[in-house]
């Protein structure tokens, strides 16, 4: 289990580790934009393995695209977690206490990468959003039953 929290304490939160799925580094200008650093980290948590401890009514929403919603703390501007259209939850890198088990193992939009960005390691790395199959099998993986 690994716990969470914006700057201000205000949001908290406990993820199971088992349910992460895939940890995800964004080189988009909007990641990079909202993060304040060369790329957002957020991890992709089946819902039943997300659990609010304070805040949840605490967080305030931007469309930063058509359909994707990115929350906020309303205090500190952290970035928080925020549960997905198709039924998981994005939780941001930066705000984990603890060690999720699991770092970001792919790259996205590494072509909007900053010119003073290294990619890091990765086993993925892909210049636009990735392709459909792999998003398909992340999609398969955060709704498999007792998959640990
Ligand atoms: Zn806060
Ligand atoms: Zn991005």
């Amino acid at each position: 289990m690994a716990k969470g929290s914006c700057l201000c304490g205000a949001i908290a939160f406990e993820i199971d580790d088992p349910g992460v799925v895939v940890s995800v580094g964004c080189y988009c200008t909007n990641c990079r934009k909202i993060s304040g650093s060369q790329y957002g980290v957020y991890l992709q948590v089946r819902h039943d393995s997300f659990r609010w401890i304070s805040g949840e009514d605490h967080t305030a929403t931007y469309e930063s695209s058509p359909g994707n919603l990115r929350a906020f703390c309303r205090s500190c501007g952290s970035v928080a977690p925020i549960a997905t259209p198709y039924g998981a939850v994005r939780v941001p890198g930066g705000a984990l206490d603890e060690d999720p088990g699991m770092p970001p193992d792919v790259v996205l939009f590494t072509q909007s990468q900053a010119d003073w960005c290294k990619t890091d390691a990765a086993s993925h790395a892909f210049a636009d959003a990735g392709p459909q199959d792999f998003w398909a099998g992340v999609i398969r993986r955060l709704f498999e039953r007792g998959a640990t």
